[in-house]
């Protein structure tokens, strides 16, 4: 793309960007918070105007009118995180939409959210169908806290509370609100993950360096998504896809930026970690988790994951029989005090838990499954806009094709992967129940969907 026409286009965003910080001085905000987005709003206009003026639309005016738009955009995201900490991101999804006068797909209208619980206990966050996506942020910031400190991180990091609750709330803001990779996703997969801990012996085998390390991995694993995949990113190539050599571009993004919360000088907590070795493991099992979520690498990770299970299912039932173990197989079984072995496990179970909506009760499943769509569905609507070529599969048709593409995603990518968890860790067994009883229902709807000829 010429430096011009990226120019022009970063000029197009900037100005949407000052209309709704313009129209967010309307909302229900405090007189503080007013003030300080009028400022903003000052500042942002008067380099807008510089930037028309000089028509400065070489590479630098491009460099400049980048700078400026990552300024503003982030002040969007202070607003957004201001709104969203009271409401459910299914919410600001549709306030945002009407804003702009735009449409969802039918099927948001068609199928229900999940109901919230009628009362909440804190044993209810085992539950690999904990309905997250009825509740607001804020009480999503709670549950989180809950956790973290159920699994001791305070005393074993020698962290505060006040610590603990502000790197809560740098995630929950780093979270964009596009309709499905949204905090509420972020805390989906933490969740789903915890409840694996609690219902398996993972809560021995890891030790709290893992645990920690896995559970805020997977917190913030989706961290600043903008509701367009990796293909897209290349194609548009954005500055992330230069950054990062179109390669994990997304899920680099995600890691780097958690790495950054957890060095903030508000924070400090990498360096709160005096043994170096310590440190090093915790960022690299960070780093680790968050790239295993790229969906490019699910074949692979698979591959040699089912390997691993089938030799530790034989490992196992050998050294039952006290017979004597070949080396090959030590080496290649799950060895639960190895950290090797470890991290692998935790790649390919927080891997699971990102694509895990379809081992949830069938109403959570099926409504985040519709929230995907419509993120799916608009990107499509962008490639269109932008003269990208059009990916045809995430472009939403009607309820028949929407269950149809669920049964095959959730039997034939779902499926095999949490087969072979639920054989090394029996307490998942309850996932892949709910699925089975999930592909049933999916032929059932599928059918009344389908228009008899
Ligand atoms: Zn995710």
């Amino acid at each position: 793309m010429q430096s011009n026409e990226k120019f022009q286009r970063n000029m197009q965003k900037i100005q949407s960007k000052i209309e709704f910080i313009n129209k967010a001085l309307n909302y229900d905000l405090s007189q503080d918070q007013k003030e300080w987005l009028r400022t903003q709003l000052t500042l942002f206009t008067s380099l807008f105007e510089a930037l028309q003026d000089s028509a400065t639309n070489d590479e630098y005016g491009q460099g400049v009118s980048e700078d400026l738009y990552e300024n503003i955009r982030r002040v969007k995201k202070k607003v957004i995180f201001w709104l969203k900490m009271d409401s459910t991101d299914v919410d600001i999804f549709k306030k945002l939409k009407k804003e702009k006068n735009e449409t969802w797909i039918p099927l948001l209208d068609l199928i229900p959210a999940p109901e919230r619980l009628t009362e909440f206990r804190n044993a209810d966050l085992w539950d690999f169908s904990f309905p997250c996506i009825s509740y607001t942020n804020q009480e999503l910031c709670q549950f989180s806290e809950t956790i973290f400190k159920e699994q001791n991180v305070l005393s074993e990091f020698q962290i505060s509370s006040d610590t603990l609750n502000k790197i809560i709330k740098m995630i929950c803001f780093e979270y964009n609100s596009p309709t499905y990779h949204n905090f509420s996703h972020g805390f989906n997969v933490f969740q789903m993950f915890y409840a694996l801990v609690k219902k398996t012996e993972l809560e021995k085998v890891l030790d709290k360096t893992e645990i920690f390390a896995a559970l805020l991995a997977s917190l913030g694993h989706d961290m600043n998504h903008k509701g367009y995949n990796n293909a897209y990113e290349s194609k548009l190539k954005t500055q992330n896809s230069v950054l990062y050599f179109d390669s994990a571009i997304l899920e680099s993004m995600h890691a780097s930026i958690l790495i950054r919360i957890l060095k903030d000088p508000e924070i400090n907590f990498l360096e709160g970690i005096p043994d170096l070795a310590k440190r090093n493991q915790f960022r690299d099992l960070v780093v680790a988790v968050i790239l295993a979520t790229d969906m490019s690498k699910h074949n692979k990770l698979l591959k040699k994951f089912t390997d691993s299970v089938k030799a530790t299912v034989e490992y196992r039932n050998i050294k039952a029989s006290g017979e004597s173990i070949d080396k090959r197989l030590e080496e290649q079984a799950f060895l639960m005090d190895r950290p090797h072995d470890k991290r692998r496990i935790l790649k390919n179970i927080i891997h699971a838990c990102d694509i895990g909506n379809p081992c949830q009760k069938f109403d959570r499943y099926i409504y985040w499954s519709a929230l995907l769509n419509q993120e799916f569905d608009y990107q499509t609507k962008k490639e269109a806009k932008r003269g990208l070529e059009v990916t045809v599969f995430m472009k939403y048709k009607d309820p028949a094709a929407f269950y149809g593409g669920q049964t095959f995603f959730s039997k034939n990518v779902v499926f095999p992967l949490w087969e072979q968890i639920s054989i090394l860790f029996e307490g998942a067994s309850e996932a892949v129940e709910n699925l089975q009883a999930n592909l049933k229902r999916l032929e059932e709807e599928k059918a009344k969907a389908t228009p008899a000829n």
